[in-house]
């Protein structure tokens, strides 16, 4: 038989009615003949609620508790989406990341997929079992302990499921009907495209955009596998939603292809380090050893043998990243004067393969945010995106300028 891998995010399943819908959903491709693995999410707004509690405990939580923790809400959905398939006749039966078993590495919070044995399942689709419904974000660490994907890994799970048991296509139903020039949600000119290609739906997804997580698009281009981004509330068609593809699939693209932003971004500098070789290292050695994940790095002009050094990291992390460097200093292994930390500001990004041949995309991003008197504060640059953080404020009236200066509600 084949497979279908099919997965319901958050709003998709936020309630009974939904899943009762989604369950119709999967009813409709078990009678195409497919044997369907579904991929669940939390009801929405559960993950945070869980998150939210384990930060009230324990602001320095202990990371496999808090995997222990928010991976709980899924194992809900995922009962319940069985339960509603059986009461539709439909052999159908849920599965927790542990009993599949899908194997992680043990970075806890954010753990990556190391092997998902197929054995299990595939015994039970034999015995007659149409529907095996999957707890997405979990997994379980080589020393037994439950881990999870980071935010938004039910999309890896389902890539990943999709990829070991060589799925025919892999559906990722969501509350939009496709990946978008950007956020719908924020500039309502944004427009749906029909296909998009691996590396901008990777850079799009790294750079905040949602929609996907980035791991799932990773492993979606790894093993070529065929996703497809659609609504769970809408009906769905053969040419339903986006499909992320190859390059070579696309016939006609715009030099950018979308907007990303990333809203919940801090901005940290370490005044008067001293400017010597190793430097760097001392620095975002202990950073990274605390879990912290760095983005943007900028070293300001030395003087007198001392330099001040900047980065980028997540807002939730800024106590992390200030106890790290605390402890360096007392430590000896880096000295500086002061740490500030800037924690209202948000990172905007353009992203298309059509800046690998055309010159002056940056001169015009930064016009364009000049034009609405918007201050840039650090800039990066990689073949096929350009990134500046600006302060959060400014965010959408950035994300609506640079959709507009790149004319992006037309198709090429
Ligand atoms: P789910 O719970 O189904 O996984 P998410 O909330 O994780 O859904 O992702 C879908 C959301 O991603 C949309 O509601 C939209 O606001 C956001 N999003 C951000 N950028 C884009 C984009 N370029 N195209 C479509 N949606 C986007
Ligand atoms: N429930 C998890 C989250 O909100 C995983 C997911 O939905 O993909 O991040
Ligand atoms: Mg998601």
């Amino acid at each position: 038989m084949p497979t279908l891998v099919m997965k319901f995010g958050g709003t998709s399943v936020a309630n009974l009615d939904r899943i009762a819908r989604a369950a119709k959903r999967v009813a409709v491709e078990v009678a195409n003949g497919y044997d369907v693995i579904v991929i669940v999410s939390a009801m929405s707004g559960k993950t945070n609620e869980l998150v939210g509690w384990v930060d009230e405990t324990a602001p320095l939580y202990d990371a496999r508790e808090y995997d222990a923790i928010v991976s709980s809400g899924e194992n809900v959905t995922a009962g319940l989406m069985a339960l509603r398939l059986q009461e539709m006749e439909i052999p159908a039966r849920s599965w927790q990341g542990w009993q599949v078993p899908l194997m992680t590495n043990s970075t806890h919070s954010s753990a990556r997929i190391e092997e998902i044995p197929t054995e299990k399942i595939n015994a039970k689709f034999g015995e007659g079992m149409k529907v095996a419904v999957v707890a997405g974000f979990q997994g379980i660490s080589p020393e037994g302990r439950i881990t999870t994907l980071g935010r938004g890994g039910s999309d890896t799970t389902a890539v990943a499921f999709a990829a070991a048991f060589g799925a025919e296509r892999c559906d990722i139903y969501t509350d939009v009907d496709g990946v978008y020039t950007t956020d719908p949600r924020i500039a309502s000119k944004a427009r749906k495209l029909d296909k998009i290609a691996f590396e901008e739906m990777l850079e799009l997804a790294s750079l905040g955009a949602k929609v996907l997580q980035t791991r799932s698009v990773e492993l979606a281009m790894r093993y070529n596998v065929r996703l497809r981004v659609l609504s769970s509330f809408e009906e769905p068609s053969d040419s339903a939603g986006t499909l992320v593809c190859d390059e070579e699939e696309i016939m006609e693209s715009n030099v950018v292809a979308g907007v990303a932003y990333s809203r919940d971004e801090a901005k940290m500098t370490l005044i008067s380090v001293a400017d010597r070789p190793g430097i760097a290292a001392a620095i975002f050695g202990p950073l990274s050893d605390a879990g912290v994940n760095v983005d943007m790095i900028v070293q300001n002009i030395s003087e007198e043998g001392r330099t001040d050094m900047t980065f980028s990291c997540p807002v939730d992390q800024t106590m992390r990243a200030a106890k790290a460097m605390e402890e360096a200093k007392t430590s000896g292994e880096i000295n500086f004067h002061d740490l500030v930390t800037d924690d209202a500001v948000a990172k905007v990004s353009v992203v298309g393969i059509g800046m690998r041949s055309h010159a002056g995309v940056a001169a015009q991003m930064f016009k364009a945010l000049h034009d609405e008197g918007i201050n840039i504060k650090v800039i990066t640059t990689s073949e096929i995106k350009i990134s500046v953080l600006i302060d959060r404020k400014y965010m959408e009236l950035a994300v609506q300028a640079l959709h507009d200066a790149f004319e992006l509600e037309k198709a090429a």
